[in-house]
């Protein structure tokens, strides 16, 4: 049993990890419009929106930038 009990703790941060990558990849961020200074974005799944210069944004709007 007490074999086990690593077992349980690695499987219980193994979920909790999944789950939060899970949450993340539900925020997908679509370009919407682009012009010489950067690049617009829209996530529909939390409805939030920003611009960046180059490449999709990292964070999502729902959540603080990090
Ligand atoms: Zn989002």
């Amino acid at each position: 049993m007490l074999v086990l009990l690593p077992l349980i703790v690695i499987a219980v941060y193994l979920g909790l990890y999944l789950m939060r990558s899970g949450r993340t990849a539900d925020c997908r961020w679509r370009q919407t419009g682009r012009d010489a200074e950067g690049i617009d974005w829209a996530c529909p799944v939390c409805g939030g929106s920003t611009r960046t210069e180059k490449g999709e944004p990292r964070f999502c709007a729902a959540k603080p930038a990090p």
